[in-house]
């Protein structure tokens, strides 16, 4: 089973949202919101590389934008939007960076994070132990840093993603239910 980073986000944001992704997968709302996501991040991208890497207080990287990055043996893939790496012949070391259309940091990013770093870590043979959420309204890259702690909860996650996927389980609501606000797939849970 091979999930992305995006279920990893979503799951941690309410895992019923992955269980619509993998067990009903013809409903996929797509909102407004989520378009003027991608806009930003297409923008951001462009103005990014552009600007000087005061935001992430390094002196000297090379930045590969959109980096793909796959591992079969944790069952996970995805997209980095920005990774800052230390130019050729010096000590293996980068930094992953996503873009946000957001004023404060979700907790579900760092995960989201940390899952880009083993990933990275895995393909380029590199360390990562650090990262930035820039959030695109402030002009502020937000730094996190990507411990083992934080990567062993990743690993616990895609267990119970794998569970849920597939024993076809509907798992419950989230206990802050503020998150159904705002929610795609609000029409499609009765209970909350
Ligand atoms: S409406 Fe609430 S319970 Fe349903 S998927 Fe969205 S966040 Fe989860």
């Amino acid at each position: 089973m091979m999930f992305t980073a995006t279920d990893l986000k979503q799951y941690l944001y309410c895992a019923r949202i992955l269980y619509y992704h993998h067990c009903l997968p013809a409903i996929r709302p797509v909102t407004h919101k989520m378009e003027a996501g991608i806009r930003a991040h297409e923008d951001e991208s462009t103005r990014e590389a552009r600007r000087s890497l005061r935001p992430y207080n390094l002196k000297t990287a090379e930045r590969h934008f959109d980096v793909w990055v796959e591992s079969e043996r944790l069952g996970l893939r995805g997209q980095v939007d920005l990774v800052l790496a230390e130019p050729d012949g010096l000590v293996g070391q980068a930094w992953v960076v996503e873009f946000k259309l957001a004023s404060r940091l979700g907790d579900h990013w760092k995960l989201q994070l940390a899952a880009y770093a083993m990933l990275l870590e895995e393909q380029w043979q590199i360390k990562v132990e650090r990262g930035f959420v820039y959030l695109i309204p402030l002009r502020r890259a937000e730094p996190l840093d990507l411990t083992t702690r934080l990567k062993r909860q990743v690993e616990a996650a895609l267990a119970q993603m794998s569970r849920i996927a597939q024993e076809e389980w509907m798992p419950e609501p989230p206990k802050v239910q503020a998150k159904c606000r705002d929610c795609e797939f609000r029409r499609f849970c009765n209970d909350v």
